[in-house]
């Protein structure tokens, strides 16, 4: 099926690999460095050791041409800030004392100076340091990390290829630094700092770099023309560099659109595009354009963001229209397998059958070398896998847990009455009143409350069988009773139960729902060195038993006045575990808002009149490009309203959400009829109160007024003025008296003063009006 030269040239390469080591190696060393524990050189060595046996396992797999400098001590755009020079001012004095704590304070701050902003890495769980700029930075090449990385890989005998972030990605990915004017466009930079990225490109070239690999996922979001405009500055002048190692730009997450024919006609030696599900219109596109002829396409064919065994036949015949295309084709992941966990065969838990199914970063890069031998040599050559992933896919489609008929069949039955209310908003506002009989501007918190050591211990307790469940549901009791009675103390008005009893506001839930499976191993990187071990949502989803109401009603049963029930809604528990890639999302999280449904109905059959579905997810989640949005919220915001629409009119829901920038989402907000939201606001001034207000929004919102984000106790005075501020926008029948988000990450002391200053403060303006 191929030519020969095709077969000459085909190599299988990956752009990144899970930094942290089988054993969270690296979060413990850098942990213990932190701590003092830990020196410098000894954090180095660990590194090293990390990233020999990352290239010794690609290379082992297959893979004959690895990345380099995709490691990292806490994030590559950091990193990449640092090649760069583009070291923030307050910074710089420890950056030039010591690199590494200088690194370290620009991630994490220091008891004096602020660290960067965090972000989500486009729509992965995944979070960078923001890049601050401004007219007045000056960039200078700094590849030390980039070439030693090199350097180490080459002497191990690796072909080696760098991995950097483009200088177009870079640019839009960063903000302008704090006293920058608001309009400053960190674009304008550019050509400042091409002749950055030309150094760099020459020393790296310099120590043996034949190909270097430019990220730019920036690149498959909408772009203005100017944008586009300057990737084709950019790559023509880089690709124009006499003095340079070959350039291979690669894209992920979605399809490039525009920007494809825009990088097809610069000078760069080759492109890397995703070619997964998502982005299948890359390969139109591509076809459309008439190919890269005399330039390598890197094809991610392999998903580098799920963790599904790979249909290797449909990736072959996708490689096989390449081939067509392109002078080389090489195979690859769709992107950086950093989003993935490393090995799925640590997971002794999960049913061999089942096991097969699964495909973590080292299952993955052998499947990217099964693919690229096949495409070389032909099928036969790759005869053996090739039966033995049909066979699993086949168990996968006919197992019983992926396949339930009683579930199917209600989810079939579903109509749009059920995602409705009884009545109009206004209708169970007045219910609602009656029922509840609250204040103007009532309080509530968002949920969970201090997650003490005690309880944490309790847990692993329970985990390691040191405690029994009764045991260990006495000590949740106590916890709650001791929550419960604070709010009453304090003059909370609506109460939660605090939710110690929960691990993770996903986990607890997947732990508790038919189709979803844990992984013991499967870390993936959140941000620095914190890890998550995000759920496997596998099969179909139903809920057995009651999940929540045995510790609401618990709650309910010491006080009069009314205790919210507490659930993680659809969107969320889709959007932070890994999901079924073998049906719409849309159809998932119908199963899962049909689950949850049930619970949302037995809260209110046992007595909770305010029932809460958390939705922080609901924005992440949003499509990249522009023209996929309306479909996602369309299923997002049904998936919410049948969750919630079987209760009574006088049973009201609130949902949460934790931004302050949800401006593109204000329709679909709307659209999930919820009688309360709350949101963050406190840093923004209650800015969320008024954007709400202008777009003519009208149900209760709780714009937080205490920012739970630092351990600062907010004065009485402050958030007054920030519920007048509120009040400015919305009429107070209208305004909840609300933190930020949920307190678990605060310590008692803290919590116990700024909710009492909450409470006082709501007293007094509800008392003027
Ligand atoms: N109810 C959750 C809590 O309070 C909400 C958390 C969140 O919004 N991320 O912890
Ligand atoms: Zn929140």
């Amino acid at each position: 099926m191929t030519t020969q030269s095709a077969a000459a040239a085909v190599r299988a390469t990956v752009y990144g690999y899970p930094r942290q080591g089988a054993n969270r190696e690296l979060k413990k060393a850098i942990e213990g460095y932190w701590r003092g524990r830990t020196t410098a050189a000894e954090l180095h060595r660990t590194a090293s050791d990390l990233r020999r046996n990352s290239w010794r396992s690609l290379a082992d797999a297959g893979i004959d041409e690895v990345p380099t400098g995709d490691f990292s001590y806490y994030d590559h755009v950091l990193d990449t800030s640092v090649m760069v020079g583009a070291i923030p001012e307050r910074h710089r004095a420890a950056v030039a004392a010591d690199p590494l704590d200088g690194y370290f304070a620009m991630a994490r701050g220091t008891q004096d100076v602020a660290p960067l902003e965090m972000t989500k890495w486009f729509d992965t769980n995944y979070h960078y340091l923001v890049p601050e700029l401004s007219p007045d930075t000056v960039f200078a090449p700094d590849p030390r990390k980039q070439v030693a990385e090199l350097e180490e890989a080459l002497a191990l005998g690796h072909a080696a290829r760098p991995v950097l972030v483009g200088p177009v990605t870079y640019l839009l990915l960063a903000k302008s630094a704090p006293g920058a004017a608001a309009d400053f466009d960190p674009l304008t930079l550019l050509d400042r700092l091409l002749p950055v990225y030309a150094e760099i490109l020459a020393r790296l070239r310099a120590v043996g770099a034949k190909w270097v690999q430019l990220d730019e996922p920036a690149l498959v979001q909408d772009r203005t023309p100017a944008e586009l405009g300057a990737a084709e500055r950019a790559y023509g002048h880089l690709g124009g560099l006499g003095d340079r190692p070959k350039l291979l730009v690669a894209s992920y997450f979605d399809q490039l659109g525009d920007a494809l024919t825009v990088l097809a006609r610069t000078p760069v030696d080759g492109l890397a595009l995703d070619f997964t599900e998502r982005a299948a219109t890359n390969l139109d596109t591509l076809a459309a354009a008439g190919g890269l002829p005399g330039k390598r396409l890197v094809a991610g064919v392999v998903n580098g963001r799920n963790i599904w065994t790979d249909d290797l036949e449909r990736s072959l015949a996708t490689l096989g229209t390449l081939l067509g295309l392109a002078d080389r084709v090489d195979v690859s992941a769709s992107c950086s397998l950093l989003h993935v966990p490393l090995d799925a065969a640590a997971e002794h838990d999960i049913e061999p059958q089942i096991l097969r199914w699964l495909a973590f970063a080292r299952q993955k890069t052998g499947e990217i070398a099964t693919l690229a031998k096949g495409l070389a040599h032909g099928t036969d050559a790759i005869s053996a896998e090739l039966a033995a992933n049909r066979a699993d896919l086949a168990s996968r489609a006919g197992s019983p847990m992926t396949h339930v008929r009683a579930v199917r069949a209600r989810a079939a039955a579903v109509t749009p009455a059920d995602a409705r209310r009884s009545q109009p908003y206004a209708e169970r506002a007045a219910a609602q009143r009656a029922h509840l009989g609250l204040p103007l501007l009532p309080t509530t918190t968002i949920g969970s409350f201090p997650q003490t050591t005690g309880l944490r211990t309790a847990r692993a307790d329970l985990r390691a069988g040191r405690t029994d469940v009764p045991e260990y549901e006495k000590r949740v009791e106590a916890e709650i009773r001791e929550v419960v009675s604070f709010q009453e103390e304090t003059g909370v008005d609506v109460l939660v139960h605090g939710e110690p009893e929960r691990n993770d506001m996903v986990q607890y839930f997947a732990e508790q729902l038919t189709g979803y499976l844990a992984t013991r191993h499967g870390w993936v990187q959140s941000y620095g060195t914190r890890y998550v071990r995000p759920p496997i949502l596998v099969g179909d989803v139903s809920r057995p038993e009651p999940m929540t109401t045995r510790w609401t009603r618990f709650a309910q049963s010491l006080t009069d006045r009314p205790v919210k029930g507490m659930l993680t809604g659809p969107v969320t528990m889709l959007a932070w575990s890994f999901v079924r890639d073998d049906q719409p999302l849309g159809e998932t999280a119908r199963q899962v808002a049909l689950a949850l449904r049930d619970e949302v109905n037995d809260l209110e059959a046992a007595g909770t009149s305010v029932i809460q579905v958390d939705e922080p997810a609901l924005r992440e989640t949003l499509p990249l490009r522009a023209a996929d949005r309306p479909a996602y919220l369309a299923w997002a915001t049904e998936a919410f309203r049948l969750t919630t629409g079987g209760v009574r009119p006088d049973t009201q829901v609130h949902t949460h959400m934790c931004y302050a920038e949800f401006g593109d989402i204000l329709a679909a907000i709307d659209a999930l009829d919820a009688d309360v939201i709350s949101l963050e606001a406190a840093r923004s001034h209650m800015q969320v109160a008024r954007e709400l207000a202008s777009a003519g929004y009208p149900r209760a919102a709780g714009p937080g007024v205490y920012d739970i984000h630092s351990p600062r106790v907010p004065g009485t005075d402050e958030v007054a003025g920030l519920l007048h501020e509120g009040l400015a926008a919305l009429p107070p029948e209208r305004l909840w008296v609300n933190p930020d988000c949920g307190l678990k990450t605060r310590g008692w002391p803290e919590v116990r003063a700024s909710l009492e200053n909450l409470v006082d403060a709501a007293r007094a303006v509800r008392s003027a009006l």
